[in-house]
């Protein structure tokens, strides 16, 4: 039995995602947990922003501090061991890209959000001015 169906995208990581009638409640994220993520993202917006002028600041004392003892200790050629450590840190914080499996063309379109088969015509409007049109078969 097919369903009728949503075609939207990912207001995060922009994947084309199919979304049927009983899972949608106007999701505006795919179902690999984008939409917690956002949550996530915009709870710690403001904090990272004072954190980053924060780190940015301690940054700055502790590069001075190293540079000063590095001149009183004459010790050479330890910046290449500084990058290394810099270079993984910074990694750290990029989001892990999952492989994504997109929908082929002419196989049967599914909900990603919980599997049901559903139709080809697929709607780009939300549902809710479906409903209001008095369509709703429930
Ligand atoms: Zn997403
Ligand atoms: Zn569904």
């Amino acid at each position: 039995m097919q369903t009728s169906s949503r075609l939207y995208q990912c207001l995060r990581c922009h994947v084309p995602v199919v979304i049927c009638h009983r899972c949608d409640h106007g999701q505006r994220y795919c179902a690999n947990g984008c939409s917690k993520q956002a949550r996530i993202a915009s709870q710690k917006r403001a904090c990272k922003k004072y954190q980053t002028t924060r780190a940015g600041r301690l940054n700055n004392a502790a590069r001075q501090q190293r540079f000063r003892h590095r001149q009183k200790q004459k010790v050479t050629h330890h910046g290449s061991l500084q990058t290394l450590c810099h270079d993984v840190l910074s990694r750290q914080f990029t989001p892990p890209k999952s492989p994504r499996v997109y929908p082929k063309q002419a196989v049967i379109m599914r909900c990603h959000h919980c599997g049901e088969e559903c139709s080809y015509f697929l709607r780009h409007d939300f549902l809710r001015h479906r409903v209001s049109q008095g369509n709703c078969r429930c």
